[in-house]
């Protein structure tokens, strides 16, 4: 297929080689040079603009950061619309809110393109690997045409249902993804705190009913203390928006959610915006005295007087 790739970055780049591996020519745009460099080294196609990649392509897939993002590759100036002839597709990857996803299908629908949203969990990891889970919503007959794509990137693919349910199904994703990342931070926190190893304790929990992905591969990256992004804070912070704009719609209460989003914004607000997700152990521990191990635990009621006084 002739497919058009935008957002060459952690995610978009390894995804599109592993299009361009799949035998698909690729046409792309950046809007720094430097971004789309290694695909024109594997053959692909260099575009001025997103509306001169939609112009050559059947299907145009995007991977940039949030909705304003989308719309301005999708809808803006010199933008995909622009460039598009009837019977394209617009797949977007991004993370962005359903509302967003399902506004942004309707202004295409009114040009003749089809969107659909799928959004992927796996991360850097995933995109390198063709292993991604991608969670798609859209009309079914799109899903199909855009399948073979899907599975160049990724393993489970899945069609959630209408326009905006993959990005629906992201959301829950990243509840239970950040959600799983300050687990595993208060955890080993506790272990360092106590003195105690905190490679061992993962090591421990790695055999039991806490075992999880986050706990085995988060979990290793905050013991080592690498923070290179990965999945930058602020787009976890993003994410957990886009989380709590849909609980404040839905009049649902998601406390624990609530909570996690409160940890990715003082990741962010502590100038670790850039870092990685498991930087969130650096917050934990400015909040608790540091990263030290305590020196001598209390024997008996941590802070409560004996006397029965509060
Ligand atoms: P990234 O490394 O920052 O890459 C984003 C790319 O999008 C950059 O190359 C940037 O282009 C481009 N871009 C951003 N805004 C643009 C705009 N308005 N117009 C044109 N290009 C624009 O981010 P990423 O980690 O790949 O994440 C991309 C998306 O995937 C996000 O929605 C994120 O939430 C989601 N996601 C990420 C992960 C992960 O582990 N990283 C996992 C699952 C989902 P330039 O290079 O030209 O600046």
């Amino acid at each position: 297929m002739q497919v058009g790739f935008i957002g060459l970055g952690i995610m978009g780049r390894p995804m599109a080689l592993n299009l361009a591996k799949g035998g698909h020519r690729l046409r792309v745009w950046s809007r720094r040079r430097e971004s789309m460099e290694p695909l024109l080294a594997a053959g692909a196609t260099g575009c001025a603009s997103a509306a001169e990649v939609a112009a050559g392509a059947e299907v145009v897939i995007c991977m940039v950061a949030d909705a304003p993002d989308v719309e301005q590759v999708a809808l803006g100036p010199a933008g995909v619309a622009e460039g598009a002839r009837p019977g394209l597709v617009f797949a977007d990857m991004s993370t962005i809110a359903p509302a967003a996803a399902q506004g942004i299908a309707v202004r295409l629908a009114q040009r003749g393109i089809d969107m659909l949203d799928a959004p992927v969990s796996g991360g850097e990891p995933g995109a390198i690997n063709a292993a991604l889970t991608i969670m798609v919503g859209g009309r079914a007959e799109v899903f199909e045409r855009v399948r073979p794509l899907f599975e160049c990137m990724g393993r489970a693919i899945t069609h959630i249902g209408g326009s905006g349910a993959g990005q629906v199904a992201k959301a829950c994703n990243q509840i239970v993804t950040g959600m799983a990342i300050a687990a595993v931070a208060e955890a080993l926190n506790l272990a360092r705190r106590s003195g105690v190893d905190g490679a061992r304790v993962r090591e421990a929990l790695l055999g039991g009913f806490a075992y999880s992905k986050t706990l085995e591969v988060h979990g290793r990256r905050m013991l080592e203390r690498d923070f290179q992004p990965g999945f930058k804070s602020w787009m976890h912070q993003k994410d957990l928006r886009i989380v709590m704009e849909e609980a404040h719609r839905l009049g649902l209460a998601l406390p624990g959610a609530a909570a996690t989003a409160q940890m990715f914004n003082a990741m962010v607000g502590s100038g670790l915006g850039e870092e990685d997700s498991v930087a969130m152990i650096k917050v934990l521990e400015a909040m608790s005295g540091g990263g030290r191990p305590h020196a001598a635990l209390p024997a008996s009621g941590g802070g409560r007087r004996s006397d029965g006084a509060t």
